[in-house]
Order: structure tokens, then C-alpha cells, then sequence
């Protein structure tokens, strides 16, 4: 009898499991294979040869094995392996998150009649199978489902046994969801002797000749007929051929600055010590914490320059934001084409190629937004995590991991150094540093001797007309500027029009119907829109509910600011950029083009604005409002406030001529203001930290969160209320300075997109405890399969 080898598959599916597969075939960890699960098909990936197979039980069997060699590396496995014990998903869900979409298998399955057979029924009838079969050679399975009109799982039931008993076949066409991509490829002969030609076709072959490599047939279609080009094949002097075509891949373009620099002292120390730890093979996190402009960047490039010379490859995140041209371009005149680059304007097949480069060696440095993580280098010497404590390296979605953490577990699991660096770390980092689980360097200058701007606060409550969005101070100081030819960077916060409308007369608000949450107004189209579902609808003449004419408006978003500015500086070029301006990558682009080529006076935007553009001209940064991250019900609140004050100013001086930041506030007290016009991050960072200690707030505790949704509020609270003995069971297993549980309560957002949301916030004092008892709770709980509920460890949003 032939050999039968059992698997254990990990599938992108939420049960935290492994599936068992027999198949005839030997395959590696790590390879992709094709399997049904249920009533659907699915790509998992070889976990491991199952240790101990049932004897008693029947294995399904892998309908394709897809991969000879193994797409996941050992380290990446051992890696998946720690985010799903960490984050709380299957292996499966942590697997999907590494691998491009293009690696899924996308099936067609077709069906054939083999033999008329009397089948036993006992449930349902397979003759309507058979009848419709014997009319046809192949049929398409999902057609025939489709035709039939039965019900899915008494069809797939029917299907399943019916192949089992001979009597049809079952053919499976299976293909990774990119398709190569063919075309007419015209191949040019070498003859010794040219036969005669009609005229038209010398002048064919003269075109012809004039490429050395085979091209593209489509190019010379306007030129050369098809009868022409055929007559040609047939005396042998080309051939056409189909072939695959190659997209084209990113396209750098030529960098402009070509600018060499010389290390500062400060600069070449940090070098230093990194280039010792990376030759020493041995894993250690550095925190670079450096002021904006003092030289990160530049850090980073020798560092990478040194991996390569010791044959090692090198990883760097970016936030998406700051995976502007004007950074590439600095590495690709650094490192030419070696870079692959990885951001999410990429169409699956760019992602796809990337992914090949990297794989094969030909790419040693990958740049790339959050996933790029999961990059499939080997012998990796560094890992970098620019602005490490942007929000934007958390994932929203299952498996909910941070990719600065992940950054950390894969430099320790491939003996590497890993840097993360900011001008405002996190305050989780902060904290490593404390605990000496980070060695910090510091970039207290930055070159040339550039000062840092000279930063004011604008009281906002001395100035009486709240509907005056720009105070007199500010205004000065921009007219000023635009009459020096020097350029100014505007901060709100906020995008649209308004942040709600409401009815004078009645006190009518406009919500969304999806979620419970104020519409915002957007003016140029005069819609209220929903920022979170986006859900759009005309602003009305009047009032529904009372029909008065009359509407107030609520805070001030970019629309606004961008009107108040046209009306006080008629003359000046402005330029708005928020996500409803910039919905295209060359929005940015462009804009970036536009600022450094001059033709633009005044940049106003979102925090989209407010990181990492380098402008030598920018000798001004207003804030419009500081409060609008304040004033978040979030314990990260005064955090994200100082480091978006800190990074925004960051924009102004940093040519030779002295940079400006106007900050304008309701809260001019507030420390989050007060250091951030400081720009004393280590003051901030002390303060904050003992507030959180306080609260238990992570840092100084870990937390977790439960979210459970279900579109039927009352039956939501009636479930959630049968959990409440598990809770108290738990609690009474640990010390209360260890471990409390919040909740179930109503989540901030109490309803979006149609359902209701409460959650459950744990926080311990440790990891394990985190993870002991979110484990528990899985394990213990009982609730109706309608409840959705979702695991969430380091949440960043608790709304
Ligand atoms: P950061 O990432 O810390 O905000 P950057 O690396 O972007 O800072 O550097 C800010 C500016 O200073 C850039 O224009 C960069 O080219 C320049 N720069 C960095 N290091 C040096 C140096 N040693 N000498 C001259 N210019 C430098
Ligand atoms: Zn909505």
C-alpha cells in the first residue's frame, strides 16, 4: 500500500487549532496547501507531520499541495508561533498576517458524471445531481449549485458522497490568486542569408532589425501589419512567441539631493556603538532618541552600510506617512536598487514581486510600512522602527499586533540588533530604557548647528469671538512671513468643515443612522458625513424635526480654517491636505513637489502634515488648536498631544534661516503644552509616567481588552451579564494590586456600523497574568455564537 503521511495545517480560521490532512505526499513545514474546511476552501500552511494519527478517526485528504519549497521560514514560523500566544489568535490567523494576499489559492472546481448509479436516499434527493450531470461533459461546480437552486450544505453533502461512491469526479483547477500576466513577444532570427523580400516586408524587417532583444509585438503593431509579420515567420526570420511580461516595479526616481554629510560627533558615536553589537551577532534593542533634525536618518544608513558589508540584510519600518519620495530617495542614493520597498499603494502583484526580490537575495534592504515586518529576509543584522511611537504600527485588526513589538521578538529570535527611534518615544520604550531592557543613545543637536524654533502659546480665552479661528498674533506673524517669501505649515487637526450640526431652534443633532456618533459637516459638498462609516448625506434645508431654518455649527475642521485663511490672505497660495484632499498617493507627491519648488505659501493639514517633511524655507508652524487630541477620552491623551505638538514644530527652521512654532490653546496650563513648548520630552516622559503608575495605566501595568458586539443591545447586556461569576472567579485567583477587570461596560462608541459594543478592560501587573487570564475567559466563557467578541492585548483604542 502506498505510503500516507498525516499533517497538521494551520489555517487562516479563528479557532485556535491545527487541522489534521493525510496526504501521499511528502511536504515540508511551511508550505502552502490547498484543504476543505467545512463548506469552503482554504489555503493553510504545513505546521508540523502530525505526531500521533487516530486510527479511529477519518482524515480528509490535502486536495493540492502547492509549494515544494517552504514560503515561510523557520524564524518566521517560530515568530507566528509567539504573536499567537501573545496576541490570542490561531497560528493560522498569525501566518496570514505574513504572507502577501497573492498567496492565497483561489479554486475552480469542476464535475463530471462517471456512472448512472441507483443511489440509496435517505435525506434528500442526488437524482436532480445526476439528471443535470448526464446532459453535460464537465460542469462548474459553483453553476450547477446555482442551477439546482438546493440548499448549500445538502448540496456539498450530496457532492462529498457521491464522489465517495464512484460516481462522479470531482476535478480541482486550483491557482494562486496571480495570474502571469502573458503577451506576443516577436523574436528575431539570426540568417545568414536574407531570402527575397516584398517591399513592405523590408521595410518590416528594417524595424524589425533595429532591436537586439525580443520585444514586445504590441510596439510595432502600427508599423507592421499582422499579414506582413506572419509572412516573415513563415521565411524564418522571427518568431512570436508568448511570454510572461513583467510589470513594471516601483520606479525610483533619481535622486536630487546628492548631498554627503559628515557624521557629527554625536552621530558617529551612536554609529559606533551599533556597529560593534551588529558584528557581535548578538541581539540587543537601542532606543535612538534624538530631537527632529538631529540626523536619525543618517544613523541609520551607516548602520545598514555596515550589515551589508558583513553579508547580512537589513529591515526598516516606516509609518506609511513617512514613506515620502524625499525618504527613499535618500536610501536609494545611498543603496541604488539593492532597496525593495514595501507600502500599501502597492497593487498585490507589485507586493507580490517585492516579496520574490526580497526571497530570492536580490533585495537586502527592505524599507516598508507596518507588515513589511513579516519581510521573508535571511541573516538579518538589523532591524530599524523610525518613529517608534506612532499609533500606526498597531493593527486594527485580527491578529492585532504592534509592529514595533514584533520588530523586537524578530531581532531576538535571528541574534540581531533592532533600533527603534524617535524625538518622542513611546512610553513603553521610555521605559525599557528605565529597566535596562533598551540601551538608549542620544542626539541632543542637531548638525550645522540649526537651533531648535523659539515656541509661543496663545491664550485662546483672551480672545472674546470664539468664531475667530486665528488670532491676531498669529495672523501677524503669518503675513510676515508670506511677505519674506518664506513658507508657513498650519496644523488642525481636524478634517471636514465642522465637527457636528446642530438645530438652533430645537437642539437637534444630526447623527449617523449606523452609529450613533455626530455627522460632521463637510462644505464642499454640503454633506454631513460619518468619520467612521462613512456613511453621506445632503445637509438639509431645515430642521426635520422642528423646521427652523437656522444651524449651529460645531468645531472648526481643515474646510473651515482653509475659508478663514483665503478671506484673510486673499493673495497667499494655500494648500490643504487631509485624508478628503489627499485620497490618491501623488496628492503627497505632488504637494511635496509644490512646497519644495516654492508655489505654495501656506501648507494647512491633518497630522498628515505634521511628521517628517524637511523644508528649508518653513520658518513658521502654527497650531491652530492644540486641544482637539486633548480633549480624547483616552489615558494616551497628553501623550499623543506632546508628541504631535513636538513633531509639528519640528517642520519650522530647519534650513539656515531661524524657525517660529505658534501654538494656539484653551489650555495653555496644561504640561502637555507646556513641555511640548519646552520641547522637554524627559520632563514630559517622568511626569507622565508617574500618572499612569497611578492609574495603572500601561506602562506601569500591561492591559488587555474585550470587545463584544452584537447588533441586539438588550441581548447583548443579558449575555454578558451571565459572565459576571467567571469574572469574580478570576479576580479572587489573583491580589488586587496585580490584576483588575473593568466591566462588561458600554464602550465609548456605543454603536457602530449597526451593532452595540461593550467591552471588558483587564490590566495586570504582568504579562502572564494578562495572558493567564484572558486564556481563562476563552476557555470559560459561554455565550451564544451570535456575540462576537474580540481579543485585543496592548490596545490602543479603547473607544
Ligand atoms: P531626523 O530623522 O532626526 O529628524 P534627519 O536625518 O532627517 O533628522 O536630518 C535632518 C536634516 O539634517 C537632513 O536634511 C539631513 O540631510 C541633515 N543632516 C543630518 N546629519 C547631518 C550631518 N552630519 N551633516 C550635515 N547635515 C546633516
Ligand atoms: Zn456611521
Amino acid at each position: 500500500m502506498a505510503q500516507v503521511y498525516y499533517y497538521d495545517i494551520a489555517m487562516p480560521v479563528s479557532p485556535d487549532r491545527l487541522f489534521s490532512y493525510r496526504s501521499s505526499q511528502k511536504v515540508l513545514r511551511g508550505c502552502r496547501v490547498l484543504v476543505s474546511l467545512g463548506n469552503s476552501f482554504h489555503t493553510g500552511i504545513v505546521w508540523q507531520r502530525t505526531k500521533q494519527p487516530d486510527p479511529k478517526l477519518t482524515y480528509k485528504s490535502i486536495l493540492e499541495v502547492v509549494d515544494e519549497k517552504p514560503k515561510i521560514s523557520d524564524n518566521l514560523l517560530k515568530l507566528a508561533e509567539w504573536m499567537s500566544k501573545y496576541y490570542q489568535c490561531s497560528l493560522g490567523q498569525a501566518l496570514s498576517a505574513m504572507l502577501p494576499s497573492a498567496f492565497n489559492i483561489q479554486i475552480q472546481q469542476q464535475v463530471k458524471l462517471i456512472q448512472k448509479k441507483q443511489i440509496p436516499t435517505s435525506d434528500g434527493n442526488p437524482e436532480l445531481i445526476i439528471n443535470e450531470l448526464s446532459k453535460i461533459n464537465w460542469s462548474d461546480i459553483s453553476a450547477l449549485k446555482q442551477k439546482l437552486s438546493m440548499p448549500a450544505t445538502l448540496f456539498n453533502e450530496w457532492l462529498e458522497k457521491l464522489e465517495e461512491l464512484n460516481v462522479i469526479e470531482i476535478k480541482r483547477v486550483f491557482d494562486a490568486k496571480i495570474k502571469k500576466k502573458i503577451a506576443n513577444f516577436v523574436i528575431r532570427k539570426d540568417v545568414d542569408d536574407l531570402p527575397s523580400l516584398t517591399s513592405k516586408q523590408a521595410e518590416a524587417w528594417q524595424i524589425i532589425s533595429q532591436y537586439k532583444e525580443p520585444f514586445l509585438l504590441r510596439e510595432i503593431v502600427e508599423s507592421v501589419t499582422r499579414s506582413v509579420l506572419k509572412a516573415l515567420e513563415n521565411k524564418g526570420l522571427v518568431s512570436i512567441e508568448p511570454r510572461e511580461l513583467r510589470d513594471e516595479e516601483y520606479q525610483f526616481k533619481p535622486a536630487r539631493v546628492k548631498k554627503e554629510v559628515t557624521l557629527t560627533a554625536e552621530q558617529n558615536q551612536a554609529v559606533k556603538e551599533i556597529k560593534k553589537v551588529i558584528s557581535s551577532n548578538t541581539f540587543l534593542p537601542f532606543l535612538l532618541f534624538g530631537i527632529t533634525g538631529s540626523g536619525k536618518t543618517e544613523v541609520y544608513i551607516e548602520a545598514i552600510k555596515q550589515c551589508l558589508q558583513e553579508n547580512k540584510t537589513a529591515l526598516m519600518l516606516v509609518p506609511e506617512i513617512s514613506l515620502t519620495p524625499q525618504m527613499v530617495e535618500r536610501f536609494f542614493y545611498a543603496f541604488g536598487q539593492e532597496i525593495a520597498i514595501l507600502h500599501s499603494h502597492l497593487n498585490e502583484r507589485q507586493r507580490w514581486q517585492q516579496w520574490k526580490k526580497i526571497n530570492s537575495g536580490k533585495s537586502r534592504i527592505v524599507i516598508g510600512a507596518r507588515s513589511a515586518i513579516f519581510a521573508p529576509l535571511g541573516n538579518i543584522g538589523i532591524i530599524i522602527v523610525d518613529e517608534e511611537h506612532e499609533t500606526t504600527y498597531k493593527q486594527d485588526k485580527t491578529p492585532r499586533y504592534n509592529g514595533r513589538d514584533i520588530a523586537i521578538v524578530r531581532a531576538r529570535l535571528s541574534k540581531s540588533v533592532v533600533i527603534t527611534g524617535s524625538a518622542t518615544p513611546s512610553l513603553e520604550s521610555w521605559q525599557n530604557v528605565a529597566q535596562n531592557k533598551f540601551r538608549m543613545l542620544k542626539l541632543r543637536q542637531r548638525p550645522l548647528e540649526y537651533e531648535l524654533p523659539k515656541v509661543q502659546i496663545i491664550d485662546m480665552c483672551d480672545h472674546k469671538d470664539p468664531k475667530i479661528l486665528i488670532s491676531q498674533e498669529l495672523r501677524d506673524k503669518i503675513q510676515e512671513k508670506i511677505e519674506a517669501k518664506e513658507q508657513i505649515i498650519l496644523l488642525q487637526n481636524r478634517r471636514g468643515h465642522s465637527s457636528f450640526v446642530q438645530c438652533i431652534s430645537c437642539g437637534k443633532l444630526f447623527i449617523c443612522s449606523n452609529c450613533d456618533i455626530s455627522l460632521n459637516f463637510h462644505s464642499h459638498h454640503q454633506e454631513l458625513v460619518c468619520h467612521f462609516c462613512g456613511q453621506k448625506i445632503n445637509l438639509p434645508r431645515k430642521c426635520p424635526d422642528c423646521g427652523n431654518y437656522l444651524f449651529q455649527f460645531g468645531a472648526p475642521g481643515t474646510q473651515q480654517i482653509e475659508k478663514q485663511l483665503q478671506l484673510l490672505f486673499p493673495q497667499a497660495r494655500i494648500l490643504r491636505m487631509d485624508s478628503d484632499s489627499a485620497h490618491r498617493r501623488d496628492s503627497y507627491d505632488s504637494m511635496y513637489e509644490r512646497m519644495q519648488n516654492g508655489s505654495v505659501d501656506i501648507l494647512l493639514g491633518t497630522q498628515m502634515i505634521a511628521k517628517g517633511l524637511d523644508f528649508a524655507n518653513v520658518t513658521l508652524v502654527g497650531v491652530v488648536l492644540a486641544d482637539i487630541s486633548l480633549n480624547v477620552p483616552d489615558f494616551r491623551a497628553a501623550e499623543k498631544t506632546f508628541q504631535l505638538l513636538t513633531q509639528v514644530a519640528g517642520r519650522s527652521g530647519r534650513g539656515q534661516k531661524p524657525g517660529e512654532v505658534i501654538i494656539q490653546t484653551y489650555n495653555p496650563e496644561h504640561f502637555a503644552i507646556q513641555l511640548a513648548m519646552q520641547q522637554d520630552f524627559e520632563k514630559f516622559a517622568d511626569k507622565e509616567l508617574k500618572l499612569r503608575q497611578i492609574l495603572k495605566y500601561p506602562p506601569s501595568q500591561r492591559m488587555a481588552r474585550i470587545l463584544f458586539t452584537n447588533p441586539k443591545e438588550q441581548y447583548l447586556r443579558e449575555q454578558l451579564a451571565t459572565i459576571h461569576p467567571l469574572l469574580n472567579k478570576i479576580k479572587n485567583y489573583y491580589d488586587n494590586s496585580e490584576l483588575t477587570i473593568l466591566g462588561p461596560v458600554q464602550a465609548p462608541m456605543v454603536r457602530l456600523q449597526n451593532s452595540y459594543r461593550y467591552h471588558i478592560i483587564i490590566k495586570a501587573a504582568s504579562v502572564q497574568i494578562i495572558s493567564q487570564v484572558v486564556n481563562r475567559l476563552k476557555e470559560n466563557i459561554k455565550l451564544s455564537s451570535s456575540i462576537k467578541m474580540s481579543i485585543d492585548i496592548d490596545p490602543y483604542s479603547l473607544m
